[in-house]
């Protein structure tokens, strides 16, 4: 079956024009990719059991000494199946199985040589390019790509906006929290002008695609989607208003060298929310360290800047200590509020109570207007090294790092150089008003999440997000959440958004989605929105539950919802299932529970409402 259609593609190719054509299928033959260099242009067409996924879409790159974009013919191609099984203890499964195949296809024109390689498994495609040392040159400078995706007709995408630079709070955008528009028909009207944000989303008819990148480093910017030219969008560059306007949105890198990846998750719901592509092409840059994550307590979230005290963070050590908890996250001001004496003693105090800590820092202090603190430590490898010693002697868990200046090449030199210090010096980092993660929990075993969302702190700050809490909670496990760990700080337990649980707005949400949420929101490490005072407030099994709950899971599995609307998801720790739902509107989930024991189990939703269950032991 599988050569039989990959010749009937290729014959049909090879009928009506004299071009180069190579295909390549998935281990099960159902995905093929074929790709050509008809007219000179090199371009990718995707197809799942015969249908259209992608039709033909650009391929190639614009760089400072030639056009590897036009005039381009297909030289060769060489081919490998890929068998591999990782483990990684931060994602949305333990052990991974790769079965792959590979196809590396090289173009040649006047300029020289670019090749693309192709990863195919059976519901995931990535593919990036690889350029050689070649015209004297051991250097590129990529100007833009020609990277494109198109869709059929009858699409619908599923996007967040990328945001206008230097806006928003002390001007700190970008930092991936826009709304989104969803189920809009393609082309998606321009929303900031400045295209849509990795994943995004796409429906046509039953079948879902999921664009992500993955693989970038120091080596390359992040990259974001333009705005649709019918129904193709292209890979952009970072905006020069980024960082305060320094810095180049042309990223470059040594030859030979390659881009980051692109990857193409294609199938049911199923296949968007338990795939692991953004992991499964990377390789880890240093070997991993035992790294201690869990539960932590995180006063910021609803006692806001004034609990960075002495007191009240000893409140909060104390109650990580009643839930049994890992750890104690102290955000921004403990430089000028405690300071760093009484911070020793503090750590030490955590200490005898069996809590970590976690310490929260600025990225730097020139990209933006925010004067919390410590500032311009992170940036800086001097005052950065002298921090991470310092936390290394007292027995620091990790540093969460806020308040990033965009996605430039310089931008993920930083953030590799604070996970790299970071891991010579034992400790985690987080990152926060930040980009998302590109395949990061492989990369830098010592990386845990990046915020990258409309996170917790937005319902504290607006009833507005408390409103809509069930349509992004419905979101994130199909785009956000599927290719990264999502560092939300969720799971309120006060009624009202507070810290004497009676003045400001309601929170607006069922206890059962709240307790959800800690499970369908993956983070290895969970800075959880609860109170010291819903250790007597909140419903004893809430409490218990919380407890409990793991922030690493053995498996995931997609049980039922639509993006927007609900989603019931199953995460298994060791013996046990842990089985969440929420809904953004009344629902009636039907679940198939058979693989842990349950049946077929009806469940009913309202809005803004959720579901939990744990079976086995
Ligand atoms: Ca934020």
């Amino acid at each position: 079956m599988k050569t039989g259609f990959a010749f009937s593609l290729l014959a049909a190719a090879c009928a009506c024009a004299a071009f180069g054509t190579e295909v390549v299928t998935s281990p099960d033959g159902r995905l093929a990719v074929a790709v050509d260099d008809e007219g000179g242009s090199p371009a990718y067409t995707v197809t799942l059991g015969g249908e259209t996924v992608l039709a033909r879409s650009p391929l190639g790159l614009v760089t400072d000494f030639g056009d590897f974009s036009r005039g381009l013919t297909l030289a060769g191609a060489t081919r490998r199946a890929v068998e591999e099984t990782y483990d990684l203890a931060t994602i949305k499964r333990r052990s991974v199985a790769v079965k792959a195949s590979r196809l590396t296809v090289d173009f040649t024109n006047a300029t020289g040589r670019l090749s693309v390689t192709f990863h195919v498994s059976d519901h995931d495609l990535a593919f990036r390019y690889t350029l050689p040392r070649q015209k004297g040159r051991g250097a590129v400078r990529v100007l833009r790509e020609a990277t494109g995706f198109s869709f059929p007709e009858g699409t619908t995408g599923f996007l967040t906006p990328q945001a206008v630079p230097m806006t928003g709070w002390k001007r700190t955008k970008p930092s991936y929290e826009e709304d989104y528009v969803l189920d809009r028909p393609l082309p998606v009207a321009r929303a900031n002008g400045n295209g849509w944000t990795f994943p995004a989303l796409f429906r046509t008819g039953e079948r879902w695609v999921l664009l992500g990148e993955t693989g970038t480093d120091g080596s390359y910017c992040g990259c974001r989607l333009d705005e649709f030219d019918g129904r193709t969008t292209r890979i952009a560059f970072p905006l020069p208003e980024e960082n305060n306007g320094s810095g180049s949105v042309e990223p470059a890198f040594a030859l030979p060298g390659s881009t980051p990846w692109r990857t193409i998750t294609v199938g049911g719901l199923k296949e968007v929310v338990e795939t692991t592509v953004a992991w499964d092409v990377v390789a880890p840059k240093y070997p991993a360290r035992p790294c201690d994550y869990g539960r932590n307590t995180w006063s910021w979230i609803v006692w806001q800047d004034e609990s960075i005290n002495w007191d009240d963070q000893v409140a909060y050590i104390d109650f990580a200590a009643a839930m049994g908890w890992e750890g104690v996250l102290v955000d921004a001001f403990w430089d000028r509020d405690i300071g760093y004496p009484k911070m020793e003693k503090l750590i030490a105090y955590a200490a005898s109570k069996g809590v970590g800590v976690w310490l929260w820092y600025s990225s730097s202090g020139w990209w933006n207007d925010i004067e919390q603190s410590p500032v311009n430590v992170m940036s800086d490898p001097i005052r950065r090294k002298q921090d991470m010693r310092w936390m290394q002697r007292l027995g620091v868990k990790g540093v969460k790092v806020d308040f990033w200046g965009g996605d430039k090449q310089e931008t993920m030199r930083l953030y590799e150089q604070v996970l790299s210090d970071a891991d010579d010096h034992g400790l985690m980092v987080i990152f926060h008003g930040c980009t998302i993660p590109r395949g990061w929990e492989r990369m830098y075993p010592n990386y845990v999440g990046s915020e990258a969302v409309l996170a917790s702190e937005n319902r504290y700050f607006s009833p507005r997000f408390c409103a809509v809490a069930g349509v992004n909670a419905a979101l994130h496990p199909f785009i956000r959440n599927s290719l990264g760990a999502m560092e939300y700080g969720g799971t309120f337990l006060n009624e009202r958004m507070s810290r004497d649980n009676r003045s400001r707005h309601a929170r607006g949400t069922t206890v059962a989605f709240e307790l959800a949420t800690a499970v369908l929101f993956q983070n290895p490490v969970q800075n959880f929105a609860l109170t010291p005072n819903n250790l007597t407030d909140a419903p004893a099994a809430a409490i218990d539950f919380m407890k409990a709950v793991p922030t690493t899971w053995d498996e995931t599995r997609f049980l039922a919802g639509y993006p927007g609307r609900s989603v019931a998801l199953a995460r298994r720790k060791g013996g046990r299932w842990y089985l969440a739902a929420v809904a953004a509107e009344k629902t009636v989930l039907t679940l198939d529970l058979s693989f842990c024991g349950r049946g077929v189990r009806t469940v009913t939703l309202d809005a803004n409402d959720g579901w939990v269950d744990v079976v086995g032991r």
